[in-house]
Parts: structure tokens; C-alpha cells; sequence
């Protein structure tokens, strides 16, 4: 996905910023525990869709 993209993406819960897995298949919110899945390159920005991260994917850097 565009660098730029993710520059301007924003979680929608908490309005902060979001990293790329290195599957690079969601966007995660560490703040809020929540991966936002990314669909035909295209990222789901809906609480709705997203999963709840574990405690291990939390702390990962
Ligand atoms: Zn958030």
C-alpha cells in the first residue's frame, strides 16, 4: 500500500496513527487494540470489521 496512504489514514476510534502489519494485510491501532483489515488493497476503516489484537501482536514492535 501507498506510504502516503497510510500517512493519512486515521483510526476512526481513536483518530491516531496506524501501522501496516508486515503481512501487510491490516492496518493496526495499537492504542486501541484493533487490526482493520486491508481488502483488495483497499483498508476497511469501520470498528465494526475490525479484530481485537492479542497480547503478543500489542507489544510487537
Ligand atoms: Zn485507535
Amino acid at each position: 500500500m501507498d506510504s502516503k496512504l497510510l500517512d493519512i489514514l486515521a483510526c476512526p476510534v481513536c483518530k491516531g496513527p496506524l501501522s501496516q502489519n508486515t503481512d501487510k494485510t491490516e492496518l493496526w491501532c495499537r492504542v486501541d487494540g484493533l487490526a482493520y483489515p486491508i481488502r483488495d488493497g483497499i483498508p476497511v476503516m469501520l470498528e465494526s470489521e475490525a479484530r481485537a489484537l492479542d497480547a503478543d501482536e500489542r507489544l510487537d514492535t
